[in-house]
């Protein structure tokens, strides 16, 4: 556990220096000479807090997702839905062009969206039946249920709390000679831990199928991920950095992987088989994945101002991080070393309610909404979820694994990831990523609510 920089009798001192009627100055909490700080004149910690009827710290509008512009956006969509050419075609390749450009990847192919990019990617590296493939509990159902669908076995392995990511120190010890891919997750758009990962992944000869759906543009040493490991897969749905509705991505240095993937995802088709082609002479075990011409048409539109999007997110998020991490029992995300840039699709911090005079998560998360901060405590533990057992009685895992591998109980047992289970039940609390598209006073609207509930958490413990 991190030491917090100031005690809680620290904090409270020092905030008294100011009086708790007067505004507290934000740079109080850290002092940022050069930024200019919009500050509410009228935010006071003496007020009660929303929950119990005072003032919320605000009622103004986050930023809104996903972003859209007619002036700028509309000119090729229009274009698309007047020409009749909606089906696969050269937008569509247009788009893969530039996201492959994007993340610094010799190919990409479009998918239909991100389950489906780690369906197609584990799919043509092999891996089926009877293996078994490890995954973060910490994560979406989205990285999972791939699995299951190839009909491979999820082994979860726990996470590091202090970066919300797979621990490359827990991993070894789930290899087993079932053992035939990784997926490491870049969850909340934080990078996992590749080169570690990949040290172990190459050890014991395991593919690496980075889930990058929720960190676009993210990087460690400047090199983007998803272009780490042997396939990266990316998410355009609605909520994601790069929003087009429904769409995802699988990117690869790997010429002969992604003709694979293109054949697939048309049907089993050969590489470059245009849209509309009928009696193709099919060549491999294939489904239908393919996007639109106007998905594209949206997704490069978006695409353009992901770079400035992606920037001020960490920008703000590194403002924020550093003034909340001056309250105590508010632990914000770590990043490793070596990350360059983070994507922040969510800014995650831990929270400890034992410094909140045993304010329950669940009230601290009522009283900041009330506030007019939106938040979540996000994920909810996948790695005991009935999905598992509902595969592990299926036909196919019946006939590819020992009975004693699908006793549901016995498996639940060996997945436990404590670690997780705080995050998950105790700790976790995040914020979206439309909220980091904002100003620096909104971001001082954030921090100085949690300070608000920090002062009150007495109060709000008569909350239920
Ligand atoms: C969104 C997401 C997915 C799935 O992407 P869809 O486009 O929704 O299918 C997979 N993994 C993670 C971590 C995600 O956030």
């Amino acid at each position: 556990m991190p030491s917090q920089p100031f005690s809680r009798r620290e904090f409270l001192k020092r905030n008294s220096l100011t009086g708790l009627s007067a505004a507290l100055a934000p740079n109080l909490l850290t002092p940022q000479p050069q930024q200019a700080i919009a500050k509410s004149v009228t935010f006071s910690l003496a007020e009660p807090p929303a929950l119990l009827g005072g003032k919320p710290v605000r009622t103004q509008q986050w930023p809104t997702w996903p972003i859209w512009k007619p002036e700028t956006d509309e000119k090729q969509l229009l274009e698309v839905l007047r020409s009749g050419v909606w089906s696969r075609a050269n937008v569509v390749t247009d788009f893969e062009a530039k996201w492959a450009q994007a993340v610094g990847a010799k190919r990409s192919l479009a998918v239909v969206n991100g389950t489906n990019a780690l369906i197609t990617a584990l799919a043509q590296l092999n891996i089926r039946g009877g293996d078994e493939v490890l995954v973060p509990p910490y994560t979406f159902i989205g990285t999972v249920a791939p699995v299951i669908a190839n009909g491979a076995m999820p082994v979860f392995v726990d996470v590091d709390p202090e970066t919300f990511q797979i621990d490359p120190a827990k991993i070894e010890a789930k290899i087993t000679p079932r053992t035939k891919a990784i997926i490491p997750v870049h969850i909340l758009g934080l990078p996992a831990n590749m080169p570690q990962i990949l040290a172990i992944a190459q050890k014991h000869k395991l593919a690496v199928i980075e889930d990058a759906c929720q960190a676009h543009l993210a990087e460690i040493n400047h090199q983007k991920v998803g272009t780490f490991g042997d396939a990266g897969c990316f998410s355009f749905q609605n909520s994601k950095n790069l929003a087009i509705g429904e769409a995802g991505a699988i990117v690869s240095n790997n010429d002969l992987f992604m003709d694979r993937c293109f054949s697939y995802h048309n049907y089993g088709n050969p590489y470059g088989m245009a849209s509309g082609v009928i009696g193709a002479g099919t060549i491999m075990q294939g489904t239908k994945q393919r996007i639109t011409e106007y998905q594209a048409a949206i997704g490069l539109a978006q695409l353009k101002r992901l770079e400035g999007e992606t920037n001020l997110r960490n920008e703000n998020a590194a403002y924020l991080k550093a003034k909340i991490e001056q309250i105590p029992g508010v632990i914000p995300y770590k990043l490793y070393d070596n990350v360059t840039k983070a994507a922040f699709h969510l800014f995650p911090f831990r929270y400890q309610k034992s410094a909140f005079k045993g304010l329950s998560r669940d009230t601290f998360l009522k009283a900041l909404t009330a506030e007019g901060i939106p938040c979540s405590k996000g994920y909810a533990t996948l790695n005991n979820m009935p999905y598992l057992d509902d595969a592990f009685q299926s036909k196919n895992f019946q006939k590819m694994y020992p009975k004693a591998m699908l006793d549901f109980k016995s498996y639940v047992e060996r997945n436990h990831c404590p670690n997780n289970d705080r995050l998950c039940n105790e700790e976790a609390v995040w914020f979206t990523q439309n909220m980091l598209l904002g100003t620096r006073a909104d971001m001082d609207d954030i921090a100085n609510t949690i300070e608000k509930i920090f002062t009150h958490a007495d109060k709000l413990l008569t909350m239920k």
